[in-house]
């Protein structure tokens, strides 16, 4: 069995890592902080086919990211869903109504397979009837048509990990690659650091994907600073504001008046998330924040999108800021910057034969991306490639045909077991799939199990115990915000923390100190990462 080390554990890594997996090689992942806390985590959660990408002419990305979106929607049905959404078009828009029918007609062309419907057009006074809050000063029209959002890609990410486990990968968090030990042209192992018991551990490869996303550069030579980057990243942030009198109905896309940007308002659990930004970043990766001028940016175009949102800086329940992988490209427009993945050979590179990086990608299209990578690994090992499954298998917890009537068809059954009540049954199936019957089984196991969590959600305790049993939670942060959504509650999961501080205290054995510990670290990050605008 050939050994494969994927390294970095977002979105890309772990459908790397599944993939790999699914076609028989023995694969370890490490990700050196928690999965998906990285760009993953930070993006607008669109699996989109890209419309604004047709302007840069990049027909293939869109086809690509269609048939992804279409393919996700069925493997992956109770975590992405479809999602209508309304463009706005204004007299001062880059793009005339006309030329954006044109351009959606191309877009629904390009999407051969798909099952959501087709697009409809709207007149500037039909606007003002299923959208009275827009503003309709100089509105020339607008176009709804769909695409579809996932709302938790920590658990799409899950998803992966879970599906790769399955087929005997290795799964490490907080484990920090630190070196390749190569010899001649080869690596022959990598070395990663264990960041929680502080060891370090050797881990022997056939071949090494590095799929570290914004850190990819440090990956190949870790000490040296590498004389042509492969990475060029742009900083996008994004406020989350509780959902304003008369606000948008649908997910709205528009144009930032300020700069003619695409602008997005999405429904994502009870908020709008509006994003987004895109400015050069060559800061820290580790420690993103938006700037004030991205929050006003963002406050700015919301309120004239909604006149009557009047929303400022006190309105933000949190805000977040995410690195895109992007290819380097010198200087540049942001905007202007593909976001198609490239497969970076360093055999050609860095004179490393057994060695690929994939650099940039999509949220959307991580699947196909992970699918040639694992091409390459074959091709560069074997001479040829094995069959690559993912399409086909549903991702762990996906057993359904469609969201809505697997919950119709099992929450009876479910009610009569459990006593569960309809809407927390619909909550577990949208974290879990299939896989709600393990977190109420572990409710069964544990006195308390079926007890909320806290008033402001609806989460169970028994999910903590789960996320640390099977989902390889080691943090407080990790179970709060990365195996269910407690700490993007209203009240950011402060009431939360110490019943989960408790929980998982009993479960690692945490003396009073070290649960101490965890809380504080919880309440650190949540005001470095997600309330800095308050500053
Ligand atoms: C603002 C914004 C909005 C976006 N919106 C969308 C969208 O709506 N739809 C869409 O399709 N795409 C979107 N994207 C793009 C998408 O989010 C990214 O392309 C994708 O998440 C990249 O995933 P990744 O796995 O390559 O990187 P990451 O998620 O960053 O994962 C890389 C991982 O590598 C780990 N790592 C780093 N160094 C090491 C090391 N030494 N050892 C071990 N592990 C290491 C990191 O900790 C990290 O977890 C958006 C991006 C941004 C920034």
């Amino acid at each position: 069995m050939k050994k494969l080390v994927v390294i970095g554990g977002g979105i890309n890594g772990a459908g790397i890592a599944r993939d790999a997996a699914l076609r028989g090689w023995k694969v370890t992942l490490l990700e050196k902080n928690d999965f998906c806390s990285g760009t993953s985590w930070a993006s607008s959660k669109l699996i989109h086919g890209g419309l604004r990408y047709l302007e840069h002419w990049e027909f293939g990305l869109v086809r690509e990211s269609l048939r992804e979106r279409e393919i996700l929607l069925r493997i992956h049905p109770y975590n992405i869903q479809p999602l209508h959404i309304l463009l706005s078009v204004y007299r001062y828009s880059p793009h005339w109504l006309t030329t954006l029918r044109f351009g959606m007609k191309l877009y629904e062309f390009l999407s051969t397979n798909s099952s959501l419907p087709l697009h409809e057009t709207f007149t500037p006074k039909q606007l003002n009837a299923i959208e009275p809050g827009l503003d309709q000063r100089k509105l020339q029209g607008g176009i709804a048509y769909w695409d579809a959002q996932c709302p938790y890609p920590e658990r799409l990410v899950l998803a992966n990990l879970h599906s790769a486990e399955e087929n005997g990968a290795n799964i490490f968090n907080y484990h920090q690659v630190i070196r390749l030990t190569k010899k001649d042209d080869r690596i022959q192992s990598v070395i990663a650091k264990d960041l929680i018991h502080g060891q370090e551990k050797e881990f022997q490869c056939d071949f090494v994907i590095n799929a570290a996303g914004p850190w990819i550069d440090e990956m190949v030579n870790p000490n040296e600073i590498p004389s042509r980057p492969m990475i060029g990243g742009t900083r996008g942030s994004h406020i989350v504001v509780p959902r304003f009198a008369d606000g948008p109905r649908h997910a709205i896309y528009s144009n930032a008046r300020l700069d003619g940007r695409p602008f997005f308002i999405l429904p994502w659990l009870n908020y709008y998330l509006i994003g987004t930004t895109d400015v050069r970043h060559q800061d820290s990766l580790d420690e993103l924040s938006p700037s004030f001028s991205e929050i006003d940016y963002l406050i700015t175009e919301t309120n004239h999108c909604f006149p009557a949102a009047e929303i400022n800086r006190h309105s933000i329940l949190f805000s977040f800021s995410g690195v895109r992988p992007l290819p380097y490209s010198g200087k540049k427009n942001p905007g202007a910057i593909t976001r198609r993945h490239i497969i970076m050979d360093h055999a050609k590179k860095d004179g490393i034969a057994n060695l690929i990086s994939l650099v940039g990608g999509k949220l959307t299209t991580f699947r196909h991306a992970a699918k040639l990578c694992v091409d390459s690994a074959e091709n560069k090992t074997a001479g040829h490639v094995t069959a690559c499954s993912t399409a086909g298998n549903p991702l762990w917890g996906g057993e359904m045909e469609h969201f809505e009537s697997f919950v119709t068809y099992t929450f009876s059954e479910a009610h009569r077991r459990w006593s569960i009540d309809e809407i927390t049954f619909r909550y577990l199936v949208t974290l879990y799939g299939t896989h709600f019957k393990d977190v109420l089984e572990v409710a069964d196991l544990h006195p308390g199990g079926f007890e909320k969590i806290c008033s402001h959600g609806i989460d169970l305790k028994a999910q903590v115990i789960y996320a640390v049993k099977h989902e390889w939670a080691k943090t407080l942060t990790d179970v709060m915000f990365r195996r269910m959504p407690v700490g993007m509650n209203t009240s950011l999961g402060m009431d939360a923390c110490e019943i989960i501080g408790d929980i998982m205290g009993g479960e690692w054995g945490w003396n009073e100190k070290k649960k101490r510990n965890e809380i504080d670290g919880y309440k650190n990050y949540v005001t470095r990462r997600l309330l800095s605008h308050q500053n």
